[in-house]
């Protein structure tokens, strides 16, 4: 066991393309149950650090952990996301054509395939969990509507419960209030602060008022490293994050 203490320990990680340092000598510890909020200007190393970390992406050298012991460098993305790292991209990806239960279903039974899913008697365990899971990402009332109904922000609820229907330990989350309107950004941080109860989070956003709100730790990326790390009021006002977003 290497590092019990944190559910991801990023150490001395950098990874180039042609050439190019995309992640530089990064840097990153989350506790557990810790959410954390990522932030930093275009090109900063955002989406490449998650590819790090769900082992899209290997990097050239460096250390990843997850949950103390198990050494993400050399696992594959299947092997990663089984160990309980689950993914949400920015763009919702759902079963259009099927109802909001049955996206919950299929990403329940998602490893036994997509007739078991739709077809297969739920078990009492099985229906409660799916019952929770759209409790907790408000949909009980869209429940036999198609996805395809949902609004923008609702398919993103739906996706978030995607996931947590897959039991991640870890979830990473990129730019979920994107094109959502102000109630349902605000409803987002409640959902988010809410699964941050029980799960581990990382949650990549630009929209500052959302992260502020948030109210996690801060860390503001650039260049492929920390530029600053700490509080939101902390980290918004640190003349380099100032530089950076200002661009001069
Ligand atoms: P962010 O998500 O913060 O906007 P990215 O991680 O997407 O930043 O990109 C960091 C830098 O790495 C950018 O300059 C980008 O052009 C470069 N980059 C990312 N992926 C690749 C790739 N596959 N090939 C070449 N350059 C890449």
């Amino acid at each position: 066991i290497q590092h019990p203490q944190s559910i991801l320990y990023l150490d001395g990680v950098s990874v180039s393309f042609d050439g190019f340092k995309a992640i530089n000598n990064l840097s990153l510890i989350l506790e557990p149950g810790e959410m954390r909020a990522i932030i930093g200007p275009n090109g900063a190393g955002k989406t490449t650090m998650m590819d790090i970390i769900t082992g899209k992406t290997r990097p050239d050298t460096g250390e990843v952990f997850f949950d103390g012991e198990h050494d993400l460098t050399r696992l594959d993305e299947t092997d990663i996301a089984n160990l309980g790292i689950g993914r949400k991209f920015q763009k919702p990806t759902v079963f259009e054509t099927h109802t909001v239960e049955d996206n919950i279903a299929l990403s329940l039974k998602g490893r036994r395939g997509i007739f078991a899913a739709l077809f297969d008697q739920r078990s009492r365990s099985e229906t409660e969990r799916i019952e929770e899971i759209l409790a907790t990402v408000r949909l009980e009332q869209r429940r036999n509507d198609k996805a395809a109904a949902l609004s923008h922000g609702q398919k993103q609820w739906l996706e978030i419960g995607m996931l947590l229907a897959q039991n991640p330990k870890l979830l990473l989350i990129d730019e979920p209030v994107a094109g959502m309107t102000d109630a349902e950004t605000a409803q987002t941080g409640d959902l988010l602060r809410q699964i941050a109860r029980s799960h581990s989070v990382v949650v990549v956003e630009h929209d500052m008022h959302f992260v502020r709100e948030l109210g996690v730790k801060v860390t503001c990326l650039h260049e492929g490293s920390v530029l600053s790390e700490g509080r939101f009021d902390h980290v918004s006002a640190d003349p380099r994050v100032v530089e950076v977003y200002l661009g001069r």
